[in-house]
């Protein structure tokens, strides 16, 4: 589903963030990317959903060409991808009903539809009961949850996770790991950058390395290879 053909990518000020990248990545597949600050793990996966543009080589995704993408293609292109953050990114004053609503694309949906939908995917990550609460009155880790129900209410192939247990405790790290194993056995692809040794050690999956903006280890099953 994934595929980067002698990708480059220059950043305007002329850091070099991707140097030369080959990989594919198959539907279904939960793939950890680690490395150090810098390597290129974030500009990586913004290949992905068209937040930035290769300076040199290709990306697909679904068989898309991402470089051919129409700039009206892109929102549809994207509804396919789901993202969270380290930083949970919620709307803060909106509810957490409203936060997962708003992601949903509406086409010609009932409004029965919608809610249905929305609270679908907040029981699927155990919060039914927070659905009229606001981000600040939730924990990180419930928090979590929420950008990741929010990220699947498309029920898109694709979900990146950038560093999603950053700001998190082990403990709850632990739970939206489960969380992301549960979506990822219902067959979406899971890409989830991350510094946690710990995790990566632990729930063995595919592990690419990179450095200084290329790949320089990618093996499945593999282990995280860098000092915390
Ligand atoms: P990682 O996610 O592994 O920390 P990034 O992809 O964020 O790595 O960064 C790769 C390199 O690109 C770094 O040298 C970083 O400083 C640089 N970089 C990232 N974003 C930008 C940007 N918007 N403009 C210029 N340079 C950037
Ligand atoms: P943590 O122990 O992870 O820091 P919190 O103490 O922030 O978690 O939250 C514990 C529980 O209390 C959570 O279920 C959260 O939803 C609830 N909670 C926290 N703050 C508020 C608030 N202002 N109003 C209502 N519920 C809250």
């Amino acid at each position: 589903m994934i595929e980067m053909k002698n990708l480059y990518m220059t950043y305007p000020n002329g850091v070099v963030a991707l140097n030369g990248i080959n990989v594919t990545i198959e539907q279904g597949e939960f793939v950890y990317i680690v490395g150090p600050s810098g390597a290129g793990k974030s500009t990586f996966t913004k290949m992905l959903f068209r937040e930035a543009l290769p300076t040199e080589g290709s990306v697909f995704v679904n068989n898309k060409d991402i470089r051919k993408l129409k700039w009206k293609e892109v929102p549809y292109f994207r509804r396919n991808i789901g993202v969270v953050y380290q930083d949970f990114r919620l709307l803060p004053k909106l509810s957490v009903y409203e936060n997962i609503a708003f992601a949903l694309e509406v086409i010609e949906e009932t409004p029965k539809n919608i809610r249905n939908r929305v609270m679908s995917v907040l029981d699927q990550v155990g919060l039914k009961n927070k659905a009229r609460f606001i981000p600040d009155e939730l924990s990180g880790g419930e928090q979590q949850r929420v950008a990741i129900a929010r990220a699947m209410v498309n029920r898109p192939g694709l979900l990146i996770a950038d560093e999603p247990t950053g700001n998190l405790d082990p403990e709850t790290s632990w739970e939206i790991m489960a969380i992301l194993e549960e979506i990822n056995a219902s067959g979406t692809t899971i890409l989830m950058a991350t510094h946690s040794k710990e995790i990566v050690n632990t729930v063995k999956k595919r592990v690419i390395a990179m450095e200084d903006g290329m790949i320089v280890r990618d093996e499945h099953r593999g282990e995280y290879g860098y000092e915390a």
